[in-house]
């Protein structure tokens, strides 16, 4: 302790604005908690302690619980250690990490990838890295938060265009484009919250036509989407239209950590300037062993993507049969739009009372009364898991007023 703390007068607590920053939450219902699941989540799961079926996972296709991937990880784990102790860099460089880059380069398309510890990391370093001052950025408005915080941190003007509308991009290149040095047009490929997609012919065509580089971050169209699962460019037939695919492991590969495919010149200049690769750890050895175990996973049982795909449709059909506002699309994200924040976790708590966990989705993950309960399925939801969901939604919608 130093000498004289004990004459000081009693400071004032620095940190009391957090006290009325959480009533204020509280008072708009938008605090938020932590609910522990215990296990391994999959289609039905130990939440609080009470078994749930589980619509709010991003484990599409179960992945992160196949005895093929959990045996890579526990194999790793014994022959490379539990952390990769450095920066890709300095020591943190293993086989596995390399090994893991060329998959994911070859399911992409491209001739080569930079791993990060993080999708949220890989959006940072990949944009930062690529436009500062002086250039210009174009950013879908419901993009995902790491893109937007990437275009911040970038110190690039930010253009933030209508959502999925080319036309707009269009027109902003045109008006803008000239005045910056280098331009870079970033979106995610399937929108994390709508469940919709990026249309991304058009934006190519628009960056084509303006000498600005595209970036798709495709989270949730990653073994997804598209032959062998290479996610929404190649389903929409544009892969080599895209300059940086980012992506994570931590959705549909079941494990952690996140990337950027593109040509090698870009991924090494990714490896000298992203920030956010050079000073950070690198991913751990377990994760890189499982993400490389589960592509071959999505490889070899393409019906687990099949029954994804057929689940999510029962459940948007269903939804939509039911009168509620369930958003159109062919992911698995299933968005069931409930305006403002009451009605939406009052249907959440309906919903949970009968054996349903999905999670209301609040601002300021999405705009102001834009609430929604974002629906995810996953391949191992049977469709008696699914049926008895809709019967709980039916039933919830009634007693809170959504349906008639
Ligand atoms: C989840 C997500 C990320 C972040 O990936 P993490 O690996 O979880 O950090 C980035 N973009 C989108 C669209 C996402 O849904």
């Amino acid at each position: 302790m130093s000498a004289g703390t004990g004459q000081r007068a009693a400071a004032a607590d620095p940190l009391r604005f957090v006290h009325d920053g959480l009533a204020e939450l509280d008072a708009q219902g938008l605090r938020r908690t932590l609910r522990t699941i215990e296990g391994p989540p999959g289609p039905r799961a130990a939440i609080d302690g009470q078994e749930r079926i589980l619509l709010c996972s991003n484990a599409y296709l179960g992945l992160h619980r196949h005895p093929d991937v959990v045996r890579a990880a526990q194999e790793a784990a014994a022959s490379h250690g539990t952390g990769s102790t450095g920066s890709r860099l300095i020591s943190g460089s293993t086989d596995l990490h390399a090994g893991l880059e060329r998959e994911l380069a070859d399911l992409k398309g491209q001739e080569d990838c930079v791993l990060f510890g993080t999708g949220y990391q890989a959006n940072l370093g990949a944009v930062t890295a690529l436009v500062g001052q002086g250039d210009l950025v174009l950013s879908d408005r419901l993009n995902h938060a790491s893109l937007i915080d990437a275009c911040r941190l970038s110190r690039a003007a930010v253009q933030v265009y209508d959502h999925a509308d080319a036309d707009d991009l269009a027109a902003r290149l045109a008006a803008h484009r000239r005045d910056h040095r280098r331009a870079l047009v970033v979106t995610d490929g399937v929108f994390s919250m709508d469940g919709d997609e990026a249309p991304l012919g058009a934006i190519a065509d628009a960056c084509e036509d303006h000498d600005a580089a595209l970036l798709v971050d495709d989270a949730h169209g990653t073994g997804v989407l598209g032959p062998d699962g290479a996610g929404t460019a190649a389903a929409q037939g544009v892969a080599d239209r895209v300059h940086l695919h980012m992506g994570t492991l931590s959705k549909a590969l079941g494990s952690e950590g996140g990337f950027v495919a593109a040509d090698e010149a870009t991924c090494d200049w990714l490896r000298n300037r992203a920030r956010s690769f050079v000073f950070s750890t690198a991913p751990a050895p377990p994760g890189m062993a499982a993400a490389r175990a589960a592509l071959g996973v999505v490889r070899r049982e393409p019906e687990r993507r099949e029954r994804l795909h057929a689940n999510a449709a029962r459940l948007r059909d269903g939804l939509q049969a039911l009168g509620f506002k369930a958003l159109p699309g062919r992911t698995p994200i299933v968005p069931v739009v409930t305006g403002e924040v009451g009605p939406t976790m009052a249907l959440m708590d309906a919903l949970w009372q009968p054996g349903v966990y999905v999670a209301g989705i609040r601002p300021p993950t999405v705009p102001e009364g834009a609430c929604r309960l974002r629906a995810t399925v996953m391949a191992g939801h049977t469709e008696a898991d699914l049926d008895e969901a809709l019967a709980a939604f039916a039933a919830a919608g009634r007693e809170v007023g959504l349906l008639p």
